[in-house]
């Protein structure tokens, strides 16, 4: 495949949800011309592998925020884009096994409630009410917030997809990013597999790939990249409205419009991008009893298919957002763990901004890639990494 240019403004390498949100931002503030990377096909990564899930219920005021203008975004994509995302917003319905956890749940439900979302904390028989056949005991409360909810994600890649190239922006799928080519210590270009081209500019949006790009361009970055599993069950007649996540072990699942389970749990594979992403029958099976144990009327009911994906961690949470400053010109677009998309259309924005010069309205210690580089850990995280 051949690139349209030999020169772009900016270069963004991955077309998941977080490098074509930015492209959208960036062309829609004349920052062209942009090309946008990637070495596979429309939705390889954790963008075409996710659970859907948008949630606004997080431990920081940051995380919430950040959360509840993507919501606003979520609900205007029809509009915007003309794709429909199938946005349901059924809530998400956090599940508390024991007291502990219950006020663990109840922290987080008065930050959220004091960001003015209207958050609930439930008694077990209001957990019923909404999980109707939760086996009796399961639970003892949870944290509801009928806001959140669910969205499609393909057309969501597929709307931005088409939006971004009627916007000038140039996709090239199949085109992998190798390096980068300095000048007197900052960007000048991008080493592609279809060629170098000048930039001054590359925003790295590699999802799970983001550490190992990084380190691919001399810059030891904390990202790393682990396999979690995603399984969709044989349809059922629809009962469940919200996201049920519950907080001892993170099983989550959610009820598709046609009527499919889709969920997953976290079973612990070695961190890395080498082993790829392959379904596990421990996973299935794992997944399975959880299921059946929460929902006994479940007993019976088909796997129709099993995936994996990577989420990008970092060691404190919050996502890797702006230039770094060892390399000017290099921008991160990455680390969102397992909330990537239901963070991309705000945090995409701050990182065009970031990409434009602009003064970020995000508190440094918690989002800009210099927090890792100084002699001490921050003390902030978020650490609701559920569903
Ligand atoms: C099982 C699972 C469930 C999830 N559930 C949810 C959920 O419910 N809600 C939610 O918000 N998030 C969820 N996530 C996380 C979410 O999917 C990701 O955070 C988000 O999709 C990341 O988007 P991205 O654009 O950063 O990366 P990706 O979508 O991974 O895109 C990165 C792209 O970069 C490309 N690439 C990598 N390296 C290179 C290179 N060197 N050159 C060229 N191209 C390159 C890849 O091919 C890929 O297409 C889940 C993830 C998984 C795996």
């Amino acid at each position: 495949m051949s690139l349209g240019r030999s020169g772009y403004r900016v270069v963004i390498v991955g077309a998941g949800i977080i490098g074509l949100y930015t492209a959208h931002h960036l062309a829609r503030a004349g920052a062209g011309p942009i090309l946008v990377v990637d070495r596979g096909f429309l939705s390889t990564g954790g963008s075409g592998r996710n659970g859907g899930g948008i949630r606004q219920q997080w431990e920081t005021r940051a995380t919430i925020r950040l959360a509840r203008e993507a919501v606003e975004a979520y609900r205007r994509f029809g509009r915007d884009f003309g794709h429909n995302i199938w946005f349901r917003q059924g809530g998400y319905l956090f599940l508390a096994e024991n007291p502990a956890e219950l006020a663990r749940l109840a922290r987080v439900h008065d930050v959220v409630l004091s960001e003015g979302l209207p958050s609930r904390l439930l008694t077990a028989d209001e957990v019923a009410q909404r999980v109707d056949g939760i086996a009796e005991g399961a639970a003892v409360g949870g944290a509801y917030l009928p806001t959140d909810g669910t969205i499609y994600p393909f057309p969501a890649v597929w709307g931005l997809y088409e939006a971004v190239r009627d916007e000038g922006v140039e996709v090239a799928l199949g085109v992998e990013a190798v390096g980068v080519e300095r000048d007197a210590g900052r960007i000048r270009g991008v080493i592609t597999s279809a060629g170098t081209v000048s930039a001054t500019t590359v925003v790295n949006a590699a999802g799970g790939w983001s550490g190992d790009l990084s380190r691919r361009c001399g810059l030891d970055v904390p990202n790393v990249a682990t396999r979690h599993e995603i399984l969709a069950t044989e349809p059922m007649k629809p009962f469940l409205d919200p996201m049920v996540v519950r907080a001892s072990d993170g099983l989550y699942f959610s009820q598709t419009m046609r009527g499919e389970l889709v969920g997953g749990l976290t079973v612990p594979h070695p961190p890395g991008t080498q082993r790829g992403v392959p379904s596990s029958p421990r996973f299935v099976a794992t997944m399975a009893r959880a299921l059946v144990r929460l929902l006994p009327r479940l007993e019976g009911l088909g796997v129709l298919r099993a995936w994996a994906g990577f989420y990008d961690d970092t060691p404190d949470g919050f996502p890797v957002l702006g230039e770094d400053p060892r390399l000017p010109g290099f921008v991160h677009a990455n680390g969102f763990g397992g909330h990537g998309f239901m963070l991309a259309p705000s945090a995409s924005r701050r990182v065009a901004a970031a990409v434009l010069g602009e003064r970020l309205d995000l508190d440094p210690k918690e989002f800009s890639p210099a927090r890792f580089l100084g002699p001490r850990p921050t003390d902030r995280a978020e650490r609701l990494q559920l569903g």
